[in-house]
């Protein structure tokens, strides 16, 4: 069977790498994108249980793919605030979009539309082959060039190999990167709630010592949760019959938004945290989850994966312009010096608020009370979040410039 040549070979067409497909082909790559999974299709008579929360950064990227008008004109959720607190009785910190002249925080938008509407992108782009559901058989790594033999027998070539293809990365693993890894002893448990009252378009966040709870308000009024609970609490709680649980959140959310009246699609992630300790090799780069996998206590991590696209189109870019091999190691090691500290700050960021947080301790419990209410009180410190919150931080790559 004939070679199909291409300048990236993408493995794993989730989130990231569509993005990363999209937006190496708007500059005049061609790409191939292999995806082990057909992906379940959005569907519009269901909200699923698994959003993200989308920051203003990421909405500029998905714009400028040409993703995000898919998004909004099926199903986002918009929130304008975003609110804090703890068990221990402190009324916490609230966070708005107004503190920084915006509008909205942020998006909640289900995974499976994001997926849909980046795929549609994708097919819209000549540069972008997608082979989807198929698996990969071999890969090899010269080097010039890295191949792809695939189960159904096709073979890829290209210039850089890309994995993109989450926790458990076979590119990372072929290519001998090691990873520092901790399991958070924590599983996240995600449903879909309907409350006695609205939810404001509030994001709520209730620390609690067995891990943080997370209330994501939808568009039809309903909230998507995410109840990180340590291993044994997790089983407990998922073991409970709906009328239960529906008791139990009602408790944990201390009745924020009155009491739960019904919740539906209970499942439950293990939770970890792992980085790569490269994110390159000769003619490898990793993006996404391949490359880091966050505590979902910030509804962060997609959100670092659509930057990590975003910055490799732009040194890839560059240096062609330049005349310079795209997938040279040398351009590969200036990507990885732009995301891997960016990454490595907000993940222990996320380890520090799991360590104020996630316990009954009373030092830390004064402690984070006190920061709650000086941050509080603070506008500078409030702004700040809030520009953390919507993503303008950093050196933004072009996709996610203003
Ligand atoms: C409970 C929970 C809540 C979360 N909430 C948020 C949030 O609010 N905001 C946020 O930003 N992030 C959130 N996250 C994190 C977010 O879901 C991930 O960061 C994101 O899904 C990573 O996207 P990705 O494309 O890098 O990887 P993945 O979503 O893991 O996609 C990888 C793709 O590669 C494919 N693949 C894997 N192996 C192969 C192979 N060998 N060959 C071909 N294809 C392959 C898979 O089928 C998949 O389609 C949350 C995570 C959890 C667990």
């Amino acid at each position: 069977m004939a070679e199909q040549r291409t300048d990236v070979i993408i493995i794993g067409g989730g989130m990231v790498g569509l993005t990363l497909a999209a937006g190496l082909a708007d500059t005049g790559f061609t790409v191939a994108v292999v995806e082990a999974r057909q992906p379940p299709p959005w569907d519009e008579a269901h909200t699923s249980n698994r959003v993200s929360a989308i920051t203003h950064t990421s909405r500029r990227i998905l714009d400028r793919l040409g993703a995000w008008d898919a998004i909004v004109g099926r199903r986002a959720s918009p929130f304008e605030a975003i609110r804090a607190w703890d068990a221990a009785g402190h009324p916490g910190v609230t966070f708005h979009a107004a503190d920084r002249g915006e509008a909205w925080l942020g998006h909640i938008v289900e995974n499976t539309l994001i997926q849909d509407a980046l795929r549609e992108a994708v097919g819209r782009r000549a540069g972008v082959a997608l082979y989807c559901p198929v698996a990969v058989d071999d890969l090899h790594t010269g080097d010039d060039a890295v191949t792809v033999r695939l189960e159904d027998g096709r073979r890829l070539r290209g210039g850089l190999l890309v994995g993109a293809d989450g926790a458990s990365s076979m590119v990372r693993e072929h290519a001998g990167i090691p990873v520092r890894e901790r399991d958070y002893g924590q599983r996240g448990i995600v449903a879909t709630i309907t409350t006695e009252q609205h939810h404001g378009a509030v994001a709520r966040q209730r620390f609690l010592p067995e891990g943080p709870l997370a209330l994501l308000p939808l568009v039809d009024g309903r909230c998507s949760i995410v109840w990180s609970a340590e291993n044994a609490r997790a089983t407990e709680l998922q073991a409970l019959s709906d009328k239960e649980f529906n008791t139990a959140m009602t408790a944990a959310s201390e009745a924020v938004l009155g009491q739960v009246t019904a919740s539906v699609d209970r499942a439950a992630f293990p939770l970890r945290r792992l980085h790569a300790e490269s994110y390159v090799a000769p003619r490898v780069a990793l993006v996404g989850d391949a490359a880091h996998v966050i505590h979902p206590l910030a509804g962060q991590g997609v959100n670092l994966g659509f930057l990590d696209a975003a910055a490799l189109v732009d040194v890839m870019a560059a240096a062609r312009e330049r005349g310079r091999d795209p997938a040279g190691y040398g351009v590969l090691r200036r990507y990885a010096r732009w995301r891997r500290g960016d990454n490595l700050l907000m993940q222990s960021a996320m380890d520090g608020f799991h360590w104020l947080f996630s316990n009954d301790d009373p030092w830390r419990s004064l402690l984070r009370n006190a920061g709650l209410g000086v941050t509080d009180r603070l506008s500078p410190a409030k702004a700040l979040f809030v520009d953390q919150a919507v993503g303008h931080r950093g050196d933004l790559p072009s996709l996610a410039c203003r």
